[in-house]
């Protein structure tokens, strides 16, 4: 705002003095020709004292002259109090002098509104009695023909709502008109009006009522406003003015400078305490830890860099935009991966909190599972999530493997087996399966004791597991039970298995023991087969197998 002032009464000072002509923008009511008849004069004796200047006379109305105000087209504005006002507010021109008149023998710088209506007018004496009645005035911008008598009805508690207001336009003549000859109840005019008009012998003052009639000793003419003082005093600026106008503005703006700049270093200082305060949270985490924001990866901490085996964040970000990079795909579904039901892993451990989420990762040839917990913080534009992994292979190797042939147990075999039909069914592939047991192997016990036995279980399991696949799956289902998966085969191709088993077995030569054979159960899942009947009906046929004599293998 200050700077806008001053810059103001540059432009007008630069034009002022670079021109040669000065252009005065005067408010004129009455045709231009007599305006400019009446400030001819006005213009030549400027001329007279500025000989180095024209000062040229440019009649406007109201449109026209906040155009050439707004535009920078004029030097000087002569226009009346409320018309000043309106300038200064929206274009911020400044005053520099006032108009005096001199009439009935002294000097008037004040003015001030009339209300009047015809004398034989007897309904209406008051402010009150003026609502709804029909009101004439000069025009809405006029401060004595309109502005005056606006407020002080409002002082007295006239709503404008309820007055039914016209405008004749200029001259003010035109209002008194309207009332005397009928058309309007009430009329609006700015003081002088009445009194001019009755001296050059157009009004009989007689005809007329003054409303709210104010005295003033000063004032020689019929008001019924307050007395506007106009402007006394040309606007000059000193630091000391500017200050005392805008102390307010001046205080709050520098105030409000401070406050940002302690706010913005408090802030700094906050953040960057806040920022050790959390990376020194996450470094004291043994658990390799990471912050992602969904898509890349922005913090990890000491444990995850020493485990992924980079010495800063920087150089595993220059390989890896994400850890999910190496998210590995397991034996089963039960691994998370980069996306999850088209969503990004983190999101899916979000909306996913009640499932137990794991990744499998290798790293030097060694895999590790994790278990990975996440929490979240933000809103739609920003998010940071925090992934948390625990390495649970120990405690999944232990609770899948049965501790003494250290092959699947009966538990993860269920897993593998669910896991392994879904598959089947999906891609209608043959599943068969193989289910064995060892001949008398009580005798084995009794004879050489539980130590031996526990050898032979885990002999035979290791035969076993050597002669398949990568792809299928053994399993100790109990005692000398055991149970083979054989993914994507076909049944005959599982009795092969099963009988080249067999024979393994039996040529094998199990030291003091010597040797053993097995009976074997082979089938496949049927359409539309639960795992529970394909069980039922492959220990029927290792039944069978018993039954029709051992060491061999019953297919069905
Ligand atoms: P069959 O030919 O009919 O299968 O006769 P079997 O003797 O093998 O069958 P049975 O079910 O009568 O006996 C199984 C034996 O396996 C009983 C149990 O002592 C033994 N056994 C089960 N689990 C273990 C184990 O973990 N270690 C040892 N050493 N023996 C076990
Ligand atoms: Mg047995
Ligand atoms: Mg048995």
């Amino acid at each position: 705002m200050f700077f806008k002032l001053l810059l103001i009464l540059f432009i007008f000072s630069s034009t002022l003095f670079a021109s040669e002509n000065v252009t005065i923008g005067i408010l004129a009511f009455r045709s231009k020709a007599e305006t400019i008849k009446e400030w001819q004069s006005t213009a030549d004796y400027l001329h007279q004292k500025e000989p180095n200047y024209n000062f040229v006379i440019v009649p406007l109305d109201y449109p026209e002259i906040n155009e050439a105000v707004q535009n920078n087209k004029l030097d000087f504005v002569i226009t009346n109090s409320g018309h000043y006002v309106y300038l200064e507010k929206k274009y911020h021109i400044s005053r520099i002098a006032t108009m005096e008149r001199y009439k009935k023998g002294q000097w008037h710088d004040r003015f001030g509104g009339v209300v009047f209506t015809r004398a034989e007018r007897l309904d209406i004496n008051t402010f009150e009695d003026l609502k709804g009645k029909k009101i004439a005035a000069v025009d809405g911008d006029s401060l004595g023909g309109y502005a005056t008598q606006m407020y002080e009805l409002f002082r007295n508690g006239i709503d404008k709502k309820n007055l039914n207001m016209y405008v004749t336009g200029m001259p003010h003549k035109k209002v008194v008109q309207e009332v005397i000859e009928g058309r309007a109840d009430v009329g609006f005019v700015r003081t002088d009006v009445l009194e001019d008009l009755s001296q050059n012998g157009s009004l009989d003052l007689k005809q007329l009522k003054i409303l709210h009639p104010q005295k003033s000793e000063t004032f020689p003419y019929f008001l019924s406003t307050a007395l506007y003082p106009p402007y006394d005093k040309p606007e000059i600026f000193t630091i000391g003015d500017i200050w005392n106008k805008y102390k307010i503005a001046i205080l709050f703006s520098t105030s409000m400078t401070f406050l940002f700049l302690f706010l913005f270093s408090w802030m700094y200082r906050k953040n960057s305490f806040e920022k050790a305060y959390a990376k020194s949270i996450l470094d004291a985490s043994p658990n390799p830890t990471v912050v992602t924001n969904g898509e890349f990866l922005i913090s990890a901490n000491k444990a995850m860099l020493s485990y992924l085996g980079y010495a800063t964040l920087e150089k595993f970000r220059s390989e890896h935009n994400c850890i999910c990079d190496l998210f590995e795909k397991g034996d089963t579904n039960e691994y998370l991966q980069p996306k999850m039901d088209d969503v990004f892993w983190i999101e899916y451990i979000l909306s996913n909190s009640q499932k137990e989420h794991k990744a499998k990762i290798t790293i030097n040839g060694e895999t590790t599972i994790f278990r990975i917990d996440a929490s979240f913080v933000g809103n739609k534009k920003e998010f940071r999530a925090i992934a948390i992994l625990t390495n649970i292979s120990i405690m999944l190797t232990q609770s899948t493997t049965d501790t003494l042939t250290h092959i699947a147990n009966r538990l993860h075999f269920d897993v593998l087996f669910e896991h392994a039909v879904h598959i089947s069914q999906r891609d209608k592939s043959p599943l068969s399966v193989v289910f064995f047991d060892i001949d008398h192997f009580k005798k084995v016990n009794d004879i050489y004791g539980h130590l031996a036995g526990d050898e032979v279980l885990k002999r035979v399991a290791n035969i076993a597991k050597n002669s398949l696949r990568k792809s299928d799956v053994i399993a100790r289902w109990g005692g000398e039970e055991f149970i083979i998966l054989l993914p994507d085969t076909p049944v005959k191709s599982a009795v092969e298995v099963a009988e080249n088993l067999r024979l393994s077995i039996a040529h094998e030569n199990f030291d003091v023991i010597g040797h053993l054979t097995c009976s074997f159960g082979v089938s496949y899942l049927y359409e539309d087969e639960t795992e529970d009947t394909l069980l039922n009906r492959v220990d029927e046929l290792l039944y069978n197998a018993k039954e029709n004599g051992r060491n061999r293998v019953v297919v069905g």
